[in-house]
């Protein structure tokens, strides 16, 4: 008793002392340094060079949600890496993972709706400014994608103008400022083959919007697939075939149907008339799995979750019915992290938040 006593006197006291300290400014400098220190200097995400790696950056839709960036994917192939759209927070997440933006080695759109290219400015940006970037950034997509860089370039002249006058050509250099545009066109479908790494584009319907196009990543015997946006695809099975993980998005109809009904009872019409019109456009959750066990691939990961759950009760409504057809799938969270080391069959599925 005695003792119990004397330990919360001490704690008190130890409590008191901590209040008064962090007042002082050379306390509170001191504090900084280490807060400073350790927020700058600290490693990179270890994205394991010898591996096939795919980071999720971005796990949803439109429909927001305060946890998850726009659809996004970072693919590292021994070193170097690849970003699959590139959507609204999904930079913000690269940089508070501490990404080495000079491993970037170019963006790859898989169309071109909002919630894929809004953040293509911040990535210029982070593949820009003291950066060691050779050129100018290379985007991969669908026709028209060349219109999209023409306008982030127009938008952003400025901004590249200034930030060269301010910081010398050293740190900001125009010679490379700015993007190279790709427009894939798919009677050439494989469209980056070097340093063991082949990338392949396929079509996907995602009516209106075309083309839309889904890419399959085949690194020294591992193998990822990226869906894009689409609803239930043979093209996407046939080129998944056999793939080690398949990141397919996902839209749950059944909870889009309860959304609908809700803004057409609060007088939303214009509101209720969007869930209605996207219900035709993605793949459900149990239609993505059943592609995936047709498709012969070893791990289903869902992705661009539409609408992305805000909780865990949610999380199970999303996925209902999804076991019965298959056991092997992950729902993404931003920060999802799957690793396919080479010469091995290994799936390493982790979180690196
Ligand atoms: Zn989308
Ligand atoms: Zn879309």
């Amino acid at each position: 008793m005695k003792l119990a006593r004397y330990i919360v006197a001490t704690v008190i006291l130890i409590l008191i002392a901590v209040v008064i300290l962090i007042r002082l400014p050379s306390v509170q400098d001191r504090l900084m340094i280490a807060g400073v220190n350790s927020a700058m200097l600290s490693s990179s995400v270890d994205l394991h060079d010898d591996s096939l790696t795919a980071l999720v950056c971005g796990s949803r839709a439109p429909l927001p949600n305060p946890n998850r960036a726009e659809a996004c994917i970072l693919i590292n192939a021994g070193g170097n890496y690849y970003v699959v759209d590139v959507g609204d927070g999904s930079v913000s997440n690269l940089r508070d993972w501490r990404i080495d933006g000079s491993k970037i080695k170019a963006t790859l759109l898989t169309h071109l709706h909002s919630d894929h290219i809004a953040d293509l400015a911040n990535l210029h940006m982070n593949t820009w400014i003291a950066q060691s970037r050779p050129k100018r950034l290379d985007v991969f997509g669908p026709a028209g994608v060349e219109l999209v860089t023409q306008g982030f370039e127009d938008a952003y002249q400025l901004d590249y103008q200034y930030r060269n006058e301010h910081h010398g050509n050293e740190v900001a250099p125009l010679e490379v400022v700015g993007f190279d545009p790709h427009p894939i066109d798919l009677s050439n479908p494989v469209i980056i083959n070097k340093n063991g790494l082949k990338v392949t584009a396929f079509a996907v319907p995602h009516d209106p919007v075309k083309p839309a196009l889904g890419y399959r990543f085949d690194y020294k015997g591992r193998s990822i697939v990226i869906s894009g946006d689409t609803k239930y695809s043979e093209n996407l099975i046939k080129n998944a075939e056999g793939a080690d993980v398949l990141f397919h998005e996902a839209q749950a109809n059944h909870i889009l149907k309860i959304m609908e009904d809700v803004a057409n009872n609060a007088g939303r019409p214009l509101g209720a008339k969007i869930f209605q019109d996207i219900l035709t456009y993605h793949t459900t959750p149990e239609e993505a799995a059943k592609a995936a066990n047709l498709a012969n691939v070893d791990h289903l990961i869902f992705y661009h979750l539409v609408p992305a759950p805000l909780n865990s009760l949610m999380e199970t409504v999303f996925f209902r019915g999804v076991n019965k057809i298959r056991k092997e799938w992950t729902a993404a969270e931003d920060g999802t992290m799957v690793n396919l080391p080479i010469d091995s069959d290994e799936i390493i599925i982790s979180n690196i938040n």
